[in-house]
């Protein structure tokens, strides 16, 4: 990825782990990223007992938008650029995914997402291997997953951005602007306060 650094700006604090007084290094910068614009990631370290973390958020606000594209074996390769505030859905396959307070943003390929949902369905088999309702519906999807790998399905993919950092890169994709009554609807996975 190609990313223009700005100037890193470190502060000391206290760590909320070991309690350690001014042991957390606190970094924040901005950077730039294609398909997200700009993206503030603050990360710490405790020099004391080695803690640490990262967040990013997205600094741009774009308007809100919505791709549709109809996927089936030739599309596998088409780019698809996720935002953190991104649900993607595929209706026929049953299978949605919303922004959380821990979702990444990611550039992907069709094929990339269907893994994505396919080893999510896989760590749902594991963990309800008592329900059978769960399994067999589990089974169902990573079947219907399979066949448009191999072309003897299609379906449609759906990226909606309340924020409009995403993109499914395909001129068979389908633009449309949502209205601000069905942005409002969507997840961001960040808390909102409203004022
Ligand atoms: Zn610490």
């Amino acid at each position: 990825m190609d990313l223009n650094n700005f100037e890193d700006n470190v502060s000391m604090s206290d760590c909320p782990v070991c309690g350690g007084k001014n042991t957390l290094r606190v970094t924040s910068k901005t950077d730039n990223i294609p398909y997200f614009g700009d993206i503030f990631e603050t990360s710490v370290l405790c020099e004391q007992c080695g803690y640490q973390s990262s967040d990013s958020i997205s600094l741009e606000q774009n308007d809100p938008v919505k791709y549709i594209l109809k996927i089936d074996e030739t599309k596998m390769n088409t780019r698809v650029a996720k935002s953190q505030t991104a649900t993607i859905t595929i209706p026929e396959l049953g299978l949605k995914v919303e922004p959380g307070a821990k979702s990444q943003g990611y550039v992907s390929n069709v094929e990339g997402i269907l893994n994505r949902f396919e080893d999510a369905v896989l760590r749902a088999i594991k963990l309800e291997s008592d329900n059978s309702d769960v399994q067999d519906n589990a089974l169902n999807i990573i079947e219907l997953i399979t066949q448009l790998k191999m072309g003897e399905l299609t379906a449609n993919l759906i990226l909606e951005d309340p924020w409009g950092n995403s993109l499914i890169d395909d001129d068979d994709a389908k633009k449309v602007m949502l209205t601000q009554e069905e942005a409002d609807k969507l997840e961001t996975g960040f808390t909102t306060i409203d004022q």
